[in-house]
């Protein structure tokens, strides 16, 4: 099979999935279940057909409108389509046919149901978190930390270091706020995920994650507050700053780390 073939499938099936997703970020935050019901139509109640439901697609044919009542769908159906088929498409690019690709796609996916349902409900959710885990405490040998090069003990530590330190940086910052200003600078969600980061990505991608993740935070609550978006002391969510630089760290962490360690170390 020629390799355009096969990330055409790869992208296929990332938006198939994302099609899933999107189902997952409306039901679960509501504790409606997932695998139950047909999808409906928000605004009329309409039962959606298989035509509906086409990823990407049926969006584009229907111009972002409920066939039967002419209701907006959410343009984040659409973006959560084609940001899980194009990442789907880069990790099948980057990895070929190997574990590491599967375990990527799926860690990818559960990147993007936290960082839509936390931007869109200030959510993150233990339903989500936790399972996911235990998930990939098991994979890491496979996964992204040991890429099937480290020896089970060297992956399975790293995921654990990473995951120490993605959950006590963010459980300090948590603790640090509580005591020193009063208030929640984030919530218990945030250091349970970066817990999971540090499990999905192992000990440098971390570091490079949470780096990453605190600067371009800063940045851009800055820039909120200087155009009056926000005020200061607003709150906005960090959940998907983490997940944002997590993405880039997942691919380009160790790399990110060389690059800065020869100008700086
Ligand atoms: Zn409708």
């Amino acid at each position: 099979m020629s390799s355009v073939v096969f990330l055409g499938f790869a992208a296929l099936f990332g938006l198939a999935i994302g099609s899933f997703l999107n189902v997952v970020i409306d039901r679960l935050p509501a504790g409606r279940p997932i695998v139950k019901g047909r999808s409906q139509c928000d605004s009329c109640g309409h039962t959606l057909g298989p035509w509906d439901l086409a990823p990407v697609a049926s969006y584009l044919a229907l111009r972002g409108r409920c066939r039967y009542c002419g209701a907006a769908i959410p343009r984040r159906i659409l973006l959560v389509e084609a940001a899980n088929g194009l990442l789907y498409a880069f990790a099948v690019g980057l990895y070929g046919a190997t574990p590491l690709s599967l375990i990527t796609m799926a860690y990818l996916s559960i990147l993007i149901v936290v960082f839509v349902i936390d931007l869109e409900r200030q959510l993150i959710l233990n339903v989500v978190t936790l399972p996911s885990i235990a998930l990939a405490l098991a994979a890491a040998p496979w996964g992204p930390v040991g890429g099937g090069s480290l020896s089970l003990k060297d992956a399975y530590l790293d995921a654990a270091y990473g995951a120490a330190l993605g959950g006590a940086v963010l459980l300090l910052i948590y603790l640090g706020a509580l005591f020193i200003m009063r208030r929640e600078a984030l919530g218990l969600g945030d250091v349970k995920l970066g817990a999971l980061l540090g499990v999905m990505l192992g000990f440098v991608p971390t570091v490079v994650t949470l780096d990453i993740a605190f600067v371009g935070g800063g940045l851009l609550a800055l820039g909120l507050w200087l155009f009056k978006v926000r005020r200061p002391g607003e709150y906005i969510p960090f959940g998907p700053f983490l997940v944002g630089a997590a993405v880039v760290s997942l691919f380009w962490g160790q790399a990110l780390f060389d690059w800065y360690w020869a100008l700086f170390g």
